[in-house]
């Protein structure tokens, strides 16, 4: 199959155009660069079957293609509050134009939506029939909302169009080629970490994360695709759930770090705990992660490691 993957330089998208080529599929990423980078499929070039467009998904595109991923979408917060009006049109308009094309072409479209559409939550942990709490009008709206507006496009296109459609929820996700200066948590733990300076925990360290390690969750998004009884959405992640400080001492100890923790202000509308409920994926997908957080944060403290050492 020639599958594109949009934001197929990012973190993600990265590993899954990896992903697809093992499999033996053409792959056509495109990216427009924002937060991706070219060294992260650089590996890829010399492959026959890979190809490179430098694209922004707010523009419409033609491709005969038989699979659309879409992933383009700044995913960190302070990327997507960088320029949210962009982010925005990024999700909302991108949405549109790629399932324009899978309309077109007859392609089947894979969401990467995101458990931020659970808002902070007030169900726990979070069912795929939960609707959410989302506040409309806050900082972090640019990317709840539109990721939430996204999947209202995807089911629309699928229930007016009968376009092939899958949308998955993913949790949050970590591993090897997040950008050093990412500003997620984890990449920021184990960078500060390794540099020797503070850990900066925003307020007191109780919120809660529930953190898959990026091989398991492409392995979803491989098997979401690949089935025909469910749309979706389908919560991906792993349901391990962990505090930020018991999180940033996981990292200083594995590190082996002297740094020290500081506490700094809680962003707005932080959500106070996150962490999926898996029953669909585990019944529909026959998925469930298999790497526990600490096995995935000592394989992302080597890469981290190596790529500051080489710098
Ligand atoms: P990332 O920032 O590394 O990747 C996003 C990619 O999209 C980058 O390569 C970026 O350059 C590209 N991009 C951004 N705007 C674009 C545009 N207008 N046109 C073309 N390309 C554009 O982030 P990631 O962690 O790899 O996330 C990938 C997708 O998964 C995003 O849609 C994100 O919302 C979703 N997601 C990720 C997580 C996670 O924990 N990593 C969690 C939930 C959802
Ligand atoms: N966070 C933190 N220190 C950091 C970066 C983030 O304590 O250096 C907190 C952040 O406030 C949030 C959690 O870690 O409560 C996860 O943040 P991230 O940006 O990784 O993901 P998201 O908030 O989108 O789930």
């Amino acid at each position: 199959m020639r599958c594109l993957v949009t934001g197929g330089a990012g973190f993600l998208g990265s590993h899954l155009c990896e992903r697809l080529l093992n499999d033996g599929h053409e792959v056509i990423c495109l990216d427009n660069y924002f937060t991706g980078r070219m060294a992260n499929v650089a590996h890829l070039r010399d492959n026959r079957n890979f190809e490179l467009i430098r694209h922004d998904v707010t523009e419409p595109i033609l491709l005969e293609v038989d699979r659309i991923f879409n992933l383009a979408c700044p995913a960190s917060p302070i990327h997507y509050q960088f320029n949210p009006v962009k982010t925005i049109k990024t999700s909302v308009m991108g949405a549109i134009n790629m399932l324009g094309l899978a309309k077109r072409v007859k392609a089947r479209i894979l969401q990467a939506s995101t458990s931020e559409v659970y808002g902070d939550p007030a169900v726990h942990p979070q069912t795929e029939d939960y609707w959410g709490n989302v506040n409309p009008i806050g900082i972090r709206s640019c990317y709840d909302e539109g990721k939430r507006v996204a999947e209202t496009l995807f089911m629309d296109y699928h229930r007016q169009n009968k376009v092939d459609i899958r949308i998955v929820r993913i949790f949050n996700t970590y591993g090897p080629r997040m950008l050093p200066n990412d500003g997620r948590v984890v990449s920021n733990f184990i960078v500060q970490a390794l540099n020797g300076e503070d850990l900066t925990i925003y307020g007191d360290g109780s919120q809660t994360r529930s953190f898959c390690y990026v091989d398991d969750l492409i392995e979803g998004f491989v098997r979401m695709m690949n089935q025909d009884k469910i749309i979706g959405p389908v919560n991906i992640g792993n349901p391990g759930e962990f505090t930020m400080l018991e999180l940033a001492k996981e990292v200083l100890e594995l590190t082996g770090s002297k740094s020290k923790i500081v506490y700094k202000p809680l962003p707005g509308d932080d959500p106070k705990m996150r962490r999926p409920d898996i029953t669909l994926a585990k019944s529909a997908l026959k998925w469930e992660p298999t790497i526990p957080l600490r096995q995935g944060l000592e394989k992302t403290i080597v890469y981290f490691d190596n790529l500051l050492k080489s710098k």
